[in-house]
Parts: C-alpha cells; structure tokens; sequence
C-alpha cells in the first residue's frame, strides 16, 4: 500500500509570500516556527514583544492540546479517562464541542481512535477491518464527553483530538494578543489556518490563497479580505492510496468510520471566528456539496468557497465579490 502524506509546509510558504506583495515599507516582524504539527508563519506589523508573545502563546496551545504529546492536558485525558485541564483547555474543548453539536457530529472530537486506527497518527496506514470499525463507531460520539465546570470525563475506550479546531483557536487567541498591543495590521498563517488581521500597511486588503488540490504548492485563487480568518480542509493535505488504487484522507466521516469521499475536494470558510473557520471547514468537508450548502443557508454568518474533483468551485455571494480565481480549469459558481 503506498503512503502519501503531504504536509503543506511549501504550500504555506507560497500562499504566505504572496499575502505580503505589496505591503509597503513597513519592516515588519517575522517569525516561522513549526507548532502543531505544521509550520507557522507570523509576519506582524508591530512591535518584537507582539510577535514573541504569539509564538509563545501557540507553543503553550501546542503543549496543552496535542493528542500526542505525553505533557498535554488532552493526552493526560485520553489515558486516564478524566482530567481537570487548564482554562484554556477547557474553553477550546467547550467551543469545539459546540461546533460538533451545532454540525449534527459531522465535526467530532471524539473520532480520534479512528483516526489513528486509519494509520493517520502512526504513519501505518491501512484500511481496517470491518469489525474493528464498528468496534470504534461505538465509541464515536462527542456527546460522550463529559465538561462539567472544569472537570472533564471520558467513557472507556472514547479519545479525543482537537486536530480540527485548534489552528483556528490558535489564530483567536492570536488576535486577542494582536488587539491587547494595538497592533492593526499583520498576516499569520498557522498551518494553512489564515488570520488577515486589519489590513495591510498600506489601507489595502489582504490576499489570501485558495491551494490547489491539484498542486498544493501553488493556489487555485485567492480572496481579498480584511479582519477575517480563513481556514482550508482538503483531500490533499494528509491521505494514502490504497491497494485499490483509491485516495483515503485525513478527515473521517464520524457515520461511517470511512475518510470522507463525496467529490469534495476542499472547503475554506471564511469567518470572523478562527474556531468557526476551522470547525466548519472540517465539518462541511464531511457533509459535502449538498449538506453543505444546506448548512450555510440555515446559519449564514460565515462565507466558503467548496472546490470539488470535477473542477468547479462553489462560492458564497459575498465573497463571490472579492474571490479571484487564477486556475481557469475551474468554473465558479455562485451559492444564493
Ligand atoms: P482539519 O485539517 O482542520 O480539517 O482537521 C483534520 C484533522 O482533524 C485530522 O487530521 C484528524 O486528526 C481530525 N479529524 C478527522 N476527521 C474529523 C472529524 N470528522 N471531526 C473532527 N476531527 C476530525
Ligand atoms: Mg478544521
């Protein structure tokens, strides 16, 4: 079975290099660092102590909130089954779990041992048994767990992984820190989750690029925005070709235990909220075009653009007006 993981470090350095065209003279302050599993990349407008705060502030996030690292307060959770994690712990876990709720479970924490039973953690990959799935379906459900006051319990056999909301928790945090210090212009890119803080020095809007699935070292478009957070899942980023010649991704349908495989091959959203951006990407990938679109009708209050694997990119109206697109292989169409 051949292995194919792409991590999108390049494509994060290309679409990054592209947000500061333009900027004007303004030295700015640039850090590139890996957290998270990823390379993060901060380009502030501001002072050197704005910067060392950020670059702190996502290492402790990274400390406490990955599955893997033996320290973290989620993984002291997954082996013991109860924890009484920190504040910040406990508010990405309570806004996380609100978002698999709000997306009926398509987005849910708890699908990590499937996760991993996939190969995704240990590098292993292969597609289980039946019975292992379902053996793990069982104990896939975010309801599960437990959040009381700060108290947080797990069922035997649940496990949980923030993977899919904590770039974007990462990147509020980031911005809370942006605003305490005044700073009103500067560009993160956290693993491929954008923050586009204010606007560029010169008054302008910031360019953020859409990779292309096709070539994530290169972006299909981008889109001009101001103060908003732009967050991308896609079939590209981390998948293995199966025996049958078939791609599995990273992100697992919570229903059926499978990567999920609907012609979607990429949503961004774009949102005020870094949460919301990551969550729902992750979320209205699973859900695909149709369930998607549905959910965006009935919430609104965020913007995405849906690319799928017969070339045709689905966007909100209003980010219909500021989305370029650069790959002519792809026809735009417009969600009402
Ligand atoms: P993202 O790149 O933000 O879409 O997050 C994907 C990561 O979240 C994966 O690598 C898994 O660790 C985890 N994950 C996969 N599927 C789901 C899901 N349906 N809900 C929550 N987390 C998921
Ligand atoms: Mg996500």
């Amino acid at each position: 079975m051949k292995s194919h993981i792409k991590l999108t470090a390049l494509t994060v350095c290309l679409l990054w290099l592209m947000t500061l065209t333009g900027c004007g003279q303004e030295t700015p302050q640039q850090r590139s660092f890996q957290a998270m599993d990823t390379l993060m990349q901060l380009t502030v407008y501001g002072e050197e102590r704005t910067a060392s705060a950020i670059q702190n502030q996502i290492a402790t996030l990274d400390e406490r909130l990955s599955a893997t690292g033996s320290g973290s307060d989620i993984y002291r959770l997954n082996r013991d089954g109860s924890a009484v994690p920190d504040e910040l712990t406990a508010k990405a876990l309570r806004q996380s779990l609100e978002y698999c709720q709000d997306t009926g479970g398509a987005l849910d924490i708890s699908v990590y041992p499937l996760v991993c039973e996939w190969g995704f953690i240990s590098g292993d990959h292969h597609i289980p048994s039946q019975d292992a799935l379902k053996r793990l379906l069982q104990k896939t459900d975010y309801r599960k767990v437990l959040l009381r006051g700060n108290t947080v319990s797990l069922p035997k056999g649940v496990q949980i992984d923030l993977g899919a909301t904590a770039k974007g928790f990462a990147a509020d945090e980031a911005r809370a820190i942006l605003q305490k210090d005044s700073c009103r212009s500067a560009i993160l890119n956290l693993g491929g989750t954008v923050l586009a803080h204010g606007s560029k020095p010169d008054g302008s809007k910031w360019r953020v690029g859409i990779a292309d699935p096709d070539n994530s070292a290169d972006y299909m478009g981008y889109v001009e925005c101001a103060d908003k957070i732009v967050a991308t899942s896609g079939n590209y980023e981390r998948y293995f070709t199966g025996s049958d010649g078939k791609r599995y991704c990273h992100i697992i349908d919570p229903k059926t235990g499978f990567p999920a495989d609907n012609g979607v091959v990429s949503v961004s959203v774009v949102s005020d909220s870094g949460v919301q951006s990551d969550s729902l990407s992750t979320a209205l990938f699973v859900m695909g075009r149709d369930k998607a679109m549905d959910y965006w009708q009935q919430h609104r209050g965020f913007d995405m653009i849906i690319l799928t694997d017969d070339k045709q990119a689905f966007v909100t109206q209003n980010l219909a007006r500021c989305f370029q697109l650069k790959n002519e292989q792809y026809h735009t169409n417009t969600i009402k």
